[in-house]
């Protein structure tokens, strides 16, 4: 997802963080007060991974999150470096939960939990938007309570995959639904700012809003923009050895100091930006698949993430739901056979064994040489009433 978020919407500052119901001690954690923001020597917001890795393949992914291995972190990850910083009173005003793509964590809704519930702050999420359906959104019923902000970027191959953009105002009504006073933010990505690296420094020619960012990294380190603070993620070869070598771009916040934490966080421009793109008069590209020779949606992640979706609808007993998702998911999958197989799994893990059946059977429609799901199909009728 790209960097660059400004929070200066009129809406966001009607919101909950001016608490006038409590005298402070409330231990609802939807409501905060926040003295220091108002006296405004703040963070606008710390930006942390969910996960790194992406189902989608965008060319000029500031994160490089198309390169990466499937990493998923735990809220606990970043308690030190977060207590860090409220120990050492830097206010951050919001929590910005990004990736690669949040919602192919494991369990967004926990990792969200345990950082609202720590540091109280209002949360941003920013995804892609590849999964939503109404059954996702129902899934999500308690995630969207503990949003301020939901951030799906419009990127035109997800627009059309999820069926234009009527359909997708229509799940945003749905998700207002849950939660009256989020805001959701649809922002445009059609258009791309090329990333490109130097290897001969050039000057500064405009401000960068990337260089705002502020992304917290699992060991205590801070970095000034995604471009730089996920350099880890980039393969050799992608970005240049002297932006590699930037001195600007991290701040050890085992190391704090007020004056040089506050010097390293308005410094700009960075060293690194001497050979970086986005220093100079942006150019922008229509948004493209990133050469990189992997197709333009990763279908194992989001096998993944369907699966798990499907296992959330059945826990919740949505089971109308799940049977929808599964079906869905099979008839849009080249995999459809073994989609069914594992969906009829879920459901016999949680002891519907009519409904698991059915999946099996729909599997050795298909092929009726599957052997998984012959074996399947087998074990649950030689097996024992519970
Ligand atoms: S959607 Fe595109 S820009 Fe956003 S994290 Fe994934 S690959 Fe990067
Ligand atoms: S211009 Fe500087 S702040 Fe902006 S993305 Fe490049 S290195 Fe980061």
């Amino acid at each position: 997802m790209l960097s660059a978020i400004r929070f200066d919407s009129g809406e966001l500052n009607q919101r909950r963080w001016r608490s006038d119901c409590c005298s402070g001690d409330c231990r609802n954690i939807l409501c905060w007060k926040e003295p220091e923001a108002a006296m405004g020597a703040n963070i606008p917001y710390v930006e942390v991974h969910a996960v790194d890795h992406c189902n989608n393949n965008c060319r000029w992914c500031h994160n490089y999150s198309t390169f990466s291995e499937k990493k998923e972190y735990r809220a606990e990850d970043y308690f030190s470096g977060l207590d860090l910083l409220v120990s050492n009173a830097v206010n951050f005003s919001m929590i910005s939960i990004m990736g690669g793509e949040p919602f192919l964590h494991s369990n967004l809704e926990e990792f969200i939990y345990k950082l609202l519930a720590r540091y109280r702050k209002p949360i941003i999420v920013t995804t892609n938007g590849f999964w939503m359906t109404a059954e996702d959104i129902r899934a999500y019923k308690l995630l969207w309570n503990m949003l301020t902000v939901f951030k799906v970027s419009r990127y035109p191959v997800v627009t059309k995959r999820l069926g234009g953009d009527a359909k997708i105002n229509n799940y945003f009504d749905q998700i207002k639904k849950y939660n009256k006073r989020i805001v959701i933010d649809y922002p445009n990505k059609s258009y791309f700012n090329r990333l490109d690296f130097f290897d001969e420094p050039v000057s500064a020619k405009k401000f960068c809003w990337n260089s705002d960012c502020t992304a917290l990294l699992v060991d205590n380190r801070m970095g000034r923009c995604g471009a730089g603070a996920y350099m880890h993620l980039a393969p050799q070869g992608l970005l240049t050895d002297k932006f590699r070598d930037s001195q600007d771009m991290f701040y050890d916040l085992t190391k704090f100091n007020f004056d040089s934490f506050w010097l390293w966080r308005k410094r700009y421009p960075l060293d690194a930006c001497a050979y970086c793109s986005f220093s100079q008069l942006q150019i922008m590209g229509l948004w493209k698949v990133c050469q990189n020779n992997k197709p333009v949606f990763d279908v194992e992640m989001e096998l993944e993430y369907n699966v798990r979706l499907v296992s959330k609808l059945v826990a919740t007993n949505d089971l109308e739901g799940a049977r929808a998702k599964a079906i869905s998911v099979a008839e849009n999958s080249k995999k459809s056979k073994e989609v069914y197989n594992i969906v009829g799994s879920v459901f016999r893990e949680y002891g519907l064994t009519e409904d698991a059946g059915c999946f099996y059977k729909k599997a050795l429609e298909i092929d009726p040489a599957f052997l998984e799901a012959a074996r399947n199909m087998k074990g649950l009728m030689t097996r024992k009433p519970r």
